[in-house]
């Protein structure tokens, strides 16, 4: 069970003295606009592997919200007037503040998340990462020059800063989300205030730190990065905020709708990446040798807890009695344990909201015609742990199957054809991450062609979790639109001004009209 009581893990446990180091303490000031403060509610952010509560953190008020808005906007025209390069390399000390401190941060996710270490660390270092391509995007972000049909006219187009950008995150990937969201902001010249789950409050704190300590160090205001804890008071007040010509959005499906609704009918621009019900499709010719090690790190890895989690494992007919057995031999051998500890591969879920989720959907499954082929019961330790689950028999279009269910249950689903397959893919409202395995050329090319996976991300031979900050990351439909990270995703964090200069004597006018 989860406690708020007792002593806090950060003083009485020697195993989170590390926190300290990170500048966090058993209070803290949740709120950063210029410096920090924070009066509102107080929240206890507790440790997902013992249910211990682990320091507290003081939430912001309305008012202090609305100050961190002033003075990231003031602090917006010194920082947009730096030149891009420039800004680049306050980024590139930002990676390097992240790299110094990986292995604390990694273990601040595994403690307040829940990740296992391998897992926390690699998202430091997708946040490193996107830091250095950020440094080479502040040199690259080019717009195109256009022949102009006017003599002596040049078409072309300047790309600037949009402003002040919101960023709003979720429990699970709270530090590379944020990191995706503000390098490319810093580099592209606009200010970030970002508001994180209530329950990763301690994230929040120590990464905002990092980020201030590097902008004074350089002789920047601080107010370029502000942070405000707080829950869905403070995301409906950013969501309403005309000053926020940008919201980026990261959650789930329910609340992006009511921030995107919300976004723009004040015709704002909203970034929404929102949830997933990712399908891996595996046909008779696939390696089987790859498919069970995919299958297994995409379904249980972060404890089913990713976006880009597999949730429905569609087996051609003709290997699925041998996928499954090999699967379930896979989950035996996953070792459940401490997080923290160097060979556990399965912790614990964030949260007793996610144990009840769990219950409940395990429950309805079974009541739709579901059998539990594989776990599907809590495990009986501290924190809050379940077992992993595989459950079988399911109709591909029951309503538990086209839910996204943010735990770590997968449904196997038995198909006769890839057209059958693609089709089961697609029927579903979310459309962010599949996979496909075959070593068949031509179904490669109609996965990832006009009629085949309608989703964001189409790989093939690989599983549908683990993106590269390369690629531009994000879904279609229910899960909101959005990308993130690599490609071209940087344009959505400006914006485009289309410039024609006339440097001749004379005034023609576009499609040759005379106007005299
Ligand atoms: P959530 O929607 O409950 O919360 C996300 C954020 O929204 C939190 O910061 C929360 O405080 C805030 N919020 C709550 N109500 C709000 C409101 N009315 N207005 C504005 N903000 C509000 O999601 P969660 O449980 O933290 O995260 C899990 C969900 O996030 C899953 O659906 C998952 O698929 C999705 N997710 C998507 C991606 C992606 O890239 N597509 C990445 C990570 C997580």
């Amino acid at each position: 069970m989860q406690s708020t009581d007792g002593p806090l893990l950060i003083d009485s446990d020697p195993q989170f003295a590390f926190l300290k180091d990170l500048g966090l303490n058993a209070d803290n000031k949740g709120v950063f606009n210029g410096s920090w403060c924070g009066s509102g509610e107080i929240v206890t952010s507790v440790c997902p592997f013992n249910g211990k509560p682990i320091a507290r953190v003081q939430q912001g008020t309305k008012e202090e919200y609305n100050t961190a808005v002033e003075n990231s906007i003031e602090a917006w025209h010194d920082w947009a007037k730096i030149p891009g390069p420039k800004r680049g390399e306050i980024v590139r000390q930002i990676g390097d503040a992240l790299r110094e401190k990986k292995t604390e941060l990694g273990k601040l996710l595994s403690v307040e998340v829940g990740k296992i270490l391998p897992e926390g660390e690699g998202e430091i270092q997708e946040f490193v990462d996107v830091c250095d391509y950020a440094v080479g995007l502040s040199r690259m972000f080019g717009g195109n020059v256009f022949p102009s049909e006017r003599p002596g006219h040049a078409l072309l187009e300047q790309w600037n800063p949009i402003g002040l950008v919101g960023v709003i995150t979720a429990f699970n990937f709270p530090i590379a989300v944020y990191g995706w969201n503000t390098s490319l902001s810093l580099a592209c010249g606009n200010t970030v205030l970002w508001k994180g789950a209530p329950s990763t409050p301690l994230v929040s704190v120590a990464i905002t730190k990092i980020m201030t300590e590097t902008l004074i160090k350089n002789g920047i205001s601080p107010a370029v990065c502000t942070m405000v804890n707080g829950g869905a008071d403070i995301g409906e007040a950013m969501s309403h905020d005309n000053r926020i010509p940008l919201l980026s959005f990261t959650g789930s499906t329910e609340v992006g709708n009511k921030v995107g609704t919300a976004v723009q009918k004040r015709f704002g621009r909203s970034l929404l990446e929102l949830g997933g019900n990712n399908a891996i499709i595996v046909m008779e010719d696939a390696d089987l040798d790859m498919v069970v090690p995919a299958v297994l790190f995409a379904s249980v890895g972060t404890t089913g807890q990713r976006c880009t989690t597999t949730r429905r494992l569609i087996v051609h007919e003709s290997v699925h009695n041998q996928v499954l057995e090999r699967l379930k031999k896979a989950y035996q051998q996953v070792r459940i344990g401490n997080p923290l500890e160097a060979d556990t591969l399965y912790g614990p879920m964030h949260s007793q909201m996610g144990i009840d989720l769990y219950d409940k959907a395990v429950a309805d499954a079974q009541a739709q015609g579901a059998k539990l082929e594989y776990g599907g019961k809590r495990i009986d330790r501290d924190g809050f742990y379940v077992e992993p689950t595989i459950m079988s028999g399911l109709k591909h279009d029951a309503d538990i199957v086209h839910t996204e269910t943010f735990a770590p249950i997968l449904y196997i689903l038995k198909t006769k054809s890839l057209e059958e397959a693609i089709s089961w893919n697609n029927e579903v409202k979310q459309g962010l991450s599949s996979s496909l395995f075959t070593q068949n050329l031509e179904r490669i090319f109609q996965w990832m062609g006009p009629h085949g996976s309608d989703c964001g991300v189409v790989n093939v031979n690989i599983p549908t979790s683990g993106a590269e900050i390369g690629g531009a990351f994000g879904g279609e439909k229910h899960t909101g639109g959005g990308r993130e990270s690599g490609s071209d995703a940087w344009k959505q964090y400006m914006r485009r001004s289309t410039c024609t200069i006339n440097y001749s004597k004379e005034l023609p006018l576009a499609q040759g009209i005379k106007f005299e």
